[in-house]
């Protein structure tokens, strides 16, 4: 049981969360080792008949120590930046278990992803194709290359996180695809290493996967109909969590798609899961400052804000939200509000929960991914600590930003001293 009550107390694993809070102070997140090794080890499981290399998606959560634990379990990384890559070498990832991806990637990032040879560059255009092959002609070497192709398919998800259809900006457009191949493989900095695939986040339906792995596996086919020979089959992340009633599908599930699709072809099958690794394996604590009504409504403010956790300002997230010490007492109906100075700051809308008095902590849950990863300092807010959880152990594995650390890069003007 990775996050769960024991006497009416919240527990990571092992640990009472209150005892972190005591310790580290609020807010804070917490990770469960335990939660991110099952989560890893479904996926190694449901494609280990399928060649498989799993690739965790850095982006979701970058802290030096959750990367690592997955680096110990076998996990290559997909890297969006070259600091996502600095990150996941830092953590012993070795280079050629790394694939970069992302729509904007500088001449300077190349350079270093090509000097370090890792698995595969996914490329999103012909103009990248191209500046990839004059860095990998400079250095005198030669560039594992995929191409993103963009299969046009619905991921029947949210609008912010659909990246494969045609109205968006990610990949290579599907009809332009295969002449971009016959072009890129004649140039001499320039290794074909695979083809890549991603259409979007928090998928809850297999279906629109079996469409973008089946056009894939059609256009290896004909790809290597024209002598254009293919290893790696990158399938991108996608795969939802359960934030709330959610039914997302199971790593078997999804397994079974990629062999009814793809097995057949017999490639290195690459895939990037980011949420679906993270997501449950972590949550945000945050202690009560005040509970107030106004005679309709009751509001509870919490130490935690947009900066910290921005899903439900930005995606209009839900994230189940639990009181750490049960009290059982009659449920009120509030909103559970951070102190930021922005109407959107709200984690939760007229939500059922146990009232909570000041000083009281709340655990916002699933907020391993997408959390600490998209948190600011906004209104000059520290960034909170981290804290993995190991059985009965725990480590804080990033301290909370000090206001010193916060304005180290700040100068005043020549005109201003
Ligand atoms: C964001 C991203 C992922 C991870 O997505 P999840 O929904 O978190 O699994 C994988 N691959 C690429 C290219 C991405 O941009």
């Amino acid at each position: 049981m990775c996050f769960h009550y024991q006497g009416g107390e919240l527990y990571a694993e092992g640990v009472d969360i209150k005892q972190i809070a005591e310790k580290v102070g609020t807010p804070f997140y917490c990770y469960s080792t335990d939660k991110l090794t099952r989560n890893f080890e479904a996926y190694r499981a449901a494609l280990a008949d399928l060649n498989g290399t799993v690739c965790y998606s850095i982006k979701a959560n970058p802290n030096l120590s959750v990367v690592a634990a997955l680096a110990r379990l076998g996990g290559g990384a997909d890297v969006v930046s070259a600091g996502e890559m600095y990150v996941a070498l830092k953590a012993g990832i070795p280079a050629d278990k790394i694939v970069f991806s992302g729509v904007g990637k500088t001449a300077q990032e190349l350079e270093e992803a090509i000097r370090l040879g890792i698995l595969q560059i996914n490329a999103e255009s012909a103009a990248e194709v191209e500046m990839i092959n004059r860095i990998a002609v400079a250095q005198g070497k030669k560039a594992n290359l995929a191409l993103r192709v963009n299969p046009d398919v619905d991921a029947l998800t949210h609008v912010k996180i659909t990246t494969g259809t045609k109205e968006n900006k990610f990949g290579v457009p599907w009809q332009e695809a295969h002449d971009l191949y016959v072009k890129a493989s004649q140039m001499p900095g320039i290794r074909i290493a695979g083809i890549a695939v991603h259409i979007g986040s928090q998928l809850l339906d297999l279906e629109p996967f079996r469409l973008a792995f089946t056009k894939i596996a059609s256009m290896v086919r004909a790809l290597e109909a024209d002598g254009i020979a293919i290893e790696n089959v990158d399938l991108g992340g996608g795969m939802g969590i359960n934030y709330n009633v959610e039914l997302p599908p199971t790593c078997e599930a999804y397994a079974e798609v990629v062999r009814e699709t793809l097995g057949d072809l017999h490639k290195h099958i690459i895939v990037e899961p980011g949420r679906s690794i993270a997501g449950n394996a972590g949550i945000l604590v945050t202690e009560v400052i005040c509970a107030k009504s106004n005679g309709e409504k009751n509001f509870i403010i919490v130490d935690a804000g947009m900066n910290d956790l921005v899903r439900p300002a930005l995606y209009d997230a839900w994230h189940t939200i639990l009181p750490v010490t049960k009290q059982g007492i009659a449920p009120i109906i509030a909103d559970i509000v951070g102190p930021i100075c922005e109407s959107g700051d709200v984690f939760a809308h007229e939500r059922i929960i146990e009232p909570v008095q000041e000083g009281g902590l709340l655990a916002i849950m699933c907020a391993g991914a997408y959390g600490a990863a998209m948190s600011s300092i906004y209104n000059f807010r520290p960034l909170v600590p981290e804290v993995m959880v190991h059985g009965d152990q725990f480590a804080v594995v990033r301290k909370r930003t000090s206001y010193e650390e916060m304005i180290s890069g700040h100068a005043l003007a020549p005109w201003l001293q």
